[in-house]
């Protein structure tokens, strides 16, 4: 072991270039184990290259190849148990999303030695304790290597390329309709750039989130092909998803102007997902997709429809929501001001964003984790004050700013 080369050594080793081709990983840093995966790919290409030199550096070939005991404290194994128990700790329904993941998505044969070695720990272990508490610094980078290989099956795939690539068409063929047609104002910006990453579980799924559009980066994030056994149907699962997450994705992406959060009493997150949603189902209904049992972001999508449909002229209402989503801070005024007429109140979309805010600080106060759930229940409650007695709600003053609590779940 003392001859065998430290991954500083082989990482650095600028023979190596030629080899990232075979061993590299096109995966971006945040996919869970990404660098100790790379590190232990790099060791192992070190090892392999020096054995075909057949020069002095024979010396650094031993039995045991990669060796996860020099990669554990330099590399991320530490970080890879960290971030899985912030995302899992003791919570059921996440332990649960983390077991069906892995029973799924790694081979029988580990599921099997997970369960063999939980059992001689004394009983039944979840997923997320095992690879945490229980699993070797070796059989954690095993999983991680697997992990990190379906995710790059994916990434690399030309069916998935091409499929995305004619989503990306068809899109901006619709954004061109919807302009011409005065739905909504002319898009800003460049659709032709955008590049898909294939988003690792621990960062789509277990932050609830299926996918998302990082802002000032042209790309967006869609949560890895899983749950069933081979890579092709994976792959079919990952492109299947195209039609409803990617265009809610795209609309984030490239129709919302850019506004600065807080600028603008429409930047808030409940309004700004409830508008994306809509919009995105006139793009599917545009496309000719027959849409059921769709439930993304219901309850906000109900609530803005209970705000906007409130008069006569409804029709115009929504024209003026969607030019102030994706139109000039003018726009933006004005529609805020319609939705005041409407209510006969001021600030009638500050006062209700307020409340969605205190609502969930209740909610947090009484001991629950900020979840999905919490911000589901303070929208209906919102809802429901809006439908009994509004006067109540929308009386007097902006309640004082009630500070923002972070919630994982942005699609
Ligand atoms: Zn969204």
């Amino acid at each position: 072991m003392e001859n065998n080369p430290h991954p500083v050594e082989a990482i650095s080793d600028p023979r190596l270039e030629m080899l990232e081709n075979i061993f590299g990983l096109h995966s971006p840093e945040r996919t869970l184990g990404h660098t100790a995966v790379r590190a232990s790919n790099r060791q192992a290409a070190y090892v392999l290259r020096m054995s075909e030199l057949g020069d002095e550096t024979e010396q650094y070939i031993q039995p045991r190849k990669v060796s996860s005991q020099v990669l554990s404290q330099k590399y991320d194994l530490d970080d890879s148990r960290a971030k899985i128990w912030s995302l899992v700790g003791n919570d059921t329904g996440m332990n649960t999303l983390l077991q069906d993941y892995c029973t799924l998505n790694l081979p029988t044969y580990m599921v099997g030695m997970m369960a063999e070695r939980a059992q001689k720990q004394g009983g039944a272990q979840s997923w997320g304790e095992w690879l945490v508490k229980t699993a070797s610094d070796d059989e954690l980078l095993n999983v991680l290597q697997w992990h990190n290989f379906n995710i790059e099956q994916q990434q690399t795939s030309e069916k998935v390329d091409r499929a995305f690539e004619w989503h990306k068409e068809l899109f901006i063929e619709v954004a061109n309709e919807f302009y011409e047609d005065g739905i909504i104002s002319k898009p800003q910006k460049n659709i032709a750039d955008i590049k898909l990453v294939v988003g690792d579980v621990f960062d789509t799924l277990l932050k609830e989130r299926i996918g998302y559009a990082p802002i000032g980066v042209p790309e967006v994030v869609l949560q890895q092909g899983e749950g069933l056994f081979t890579h092709d149907t994976r792959v079919n699962k990952l492109i299947d998803s195209f039609s409803r997450v990617l265009t809610h994705e795209f609309v984030h992406a490239f129709l919302c102007t850019s506004f600065e959060a807080n600028e603008s009493a429409i930047s808030s997150r409940w309004i700004n997902e409830a508008l994306t949603e809509e919009l995105s189902r006139g793009f599917r209904m545009r496309y000719g997709i027959e849409q059921k049992n769709e439930t993304a972001y219901t309850p906000e999508r109900m609530l803005l429809r209970k705000i906007i449909d409130s008069s006569e002229n409804a029709e115009d209402n929504w024209k003026l929501a969607l030019h102030a989503f994706t139109g000039t801070d003018d726009d933006r005024v004005v529609f805020t001001n319609r939705v005041d007429v409407i209510w006969k109140a001021t600030d009638v979309l500050e006062k209700i964003t307020a409340d969605i805010a205190a609502e969930e600080q209740k909610i947090v106060r009484l001991g629950r984790r900020m979840d999905r759930s919490v911000e589901i229940e303070a929208i209906t409650q919102v809802h429901w004050k809006l439908e009994t007695n509004p006067e109540g709600l929308l009386r007097g003053e902006v309640d004082t700013i009630v500070e923002n609590i972070e919630v994982a779940a942005l699609e």
